[in-house]
């Protein structure tokens, strides 16, 4: 089969394209015929050593496909289930072995590339915005890069699903666009949205994957005892930080969350993806995906994804 390698961290020509063998199902997991993988952040952040992994490793965190053979003890999945799955090192690959306590199985009417895309930013604009901070009817809601990935979903989720007022942050008319149709109330530019946040009283939260550039201003957009959601660093990680701050800007909140400690526990996973399966199937969530490469072009598509031109959700297709 057909994989994507990393053997030295690097830039996006670290990604090769090399022939492995096909997986074995060990006790415990299944093999999977892989539809999709989705293109994400954190495989970047593999592929850089930011997080480091012994190499080489195939890369990818997140799949929607068919099983084609199960392990030893498996019981509640078999060959010919389409499942997706997040948190599973090794998706950029025509297959992947995956353990059972990882798979959620695809219900009917969703399509695999659809799958894919919802499972790690689906669930984590689930988490951040039932879980973290749970949002509640007409709160403010500041929401940044609201064409991209998980933005998209936050701000779709926010307003149509809670009801809440979301400010959204874009960079161009084209993205600005988007976030309107995403239900955002108000769509600024990143040099304006503080000012529209506090003519509306401030902001109840702040959803913030931009990290670096965007972090010290988010802090100021907040009303008092608001609560700073910085979930990723898009423009870079945001550097060490004085804690009184919190007090003098009105005894703020901040917390720095991953899906990864929110989907720990089976049925919490469950849950959190019945949400976004569900709130696909209401017309709540629209996942749009902005682009699909095949699988020897993951390099264009993680170039892609950081060089801040996308929209929406990027996925490998996998099927030959
Ligand atoms: P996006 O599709 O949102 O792409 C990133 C967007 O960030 C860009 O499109 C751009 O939108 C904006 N941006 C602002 N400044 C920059 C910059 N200097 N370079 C690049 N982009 C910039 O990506 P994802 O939805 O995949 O991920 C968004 C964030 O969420 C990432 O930080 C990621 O790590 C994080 N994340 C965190 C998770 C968690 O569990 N904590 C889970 C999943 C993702 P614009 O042009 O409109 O400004």
């Amino acid at each position: 089969m057909k994989a994507i390698r990393v053997s030295k961290a690097g830039g996006p020509e670290a990604l090769e394209l090399v022939s492995v063998e096909v997986p074995e199902p060990l006790p415990g997991y299944v093999v999977v015929e892989q539809s999709y993988a989705g293109v994400n952040f954190i495989d970047i952040y593999y592929r850089e050593g930011v997080y480091p992994l012994p190499l080489p490793a195939t890369i990818g965190s997140e799949g929607s496909g068919t099983i084609v053979s199960v392990g030893p003890g498996v019981s509640d999945f078999a060959s010919g289930d389409r499942v997706a799955y997040t948190g599973v090192l090794g998706t950029y690959a025509e297959y992947c072995a995956v353990p059972v306590d990882k798979l959620v199985k695809i219900p009917d009417g969703i399509s695999d590339d659809v799958a894919a895309a919802a499972m790690l930013q689906g669930m984590t604009a689930q988490f951040l915005t039932e879980s973290c901070y749970p949002v509640k009817r007409d709160e403010i809601v500041v929401v940044h890069a609201a064409a991209g990935g998980v933005g998209s979903l936050v701000t779709q989720l926010a307003s149509r699903k809670l009801g809440a007022k979301v400010v959204a942050t874009t960079s161009t008319a084209a993205k600005a666009e988007l976030a309107s149709s995403f239900g955002a109330s108000f769509v600024e530019e990143y040099g304006t949205f503080v000012a529209r946040a506090r003519e509306l009283g401030g902001a109840h939260v702040v959803y913030d994957g931009v990290g670096k550039v965007t972090f010290d201003d988010s802090l100021t957009a907040l009303r008092r005892r608001g609560m700073m959601v910085l979930f990723g660093g898009a423009s870079g990680q945001v550097p060490p930080f004085d804690l009184q701050r919190l007090n003098t800007l009105g005894s703020l909140y901040v917390t720095r969350p991953t899906l990864f400690h929110y989907i720990a526990d089976r049925g919490e996973l469950l849950a959190r993806a019945k949400s976004v399966f569900d709130s696909i199937a209401r017309g709540e969530l629209e996942i749009r995906v902005g682009g699909v490469y095949p699988l020897a072009d993951a390099h264009q598509a993680q170039r892609d994804l950081a060089s801040r031109n996308t929209t929406g959700k990027l996925l490998l297709s996998l099927s030959s």
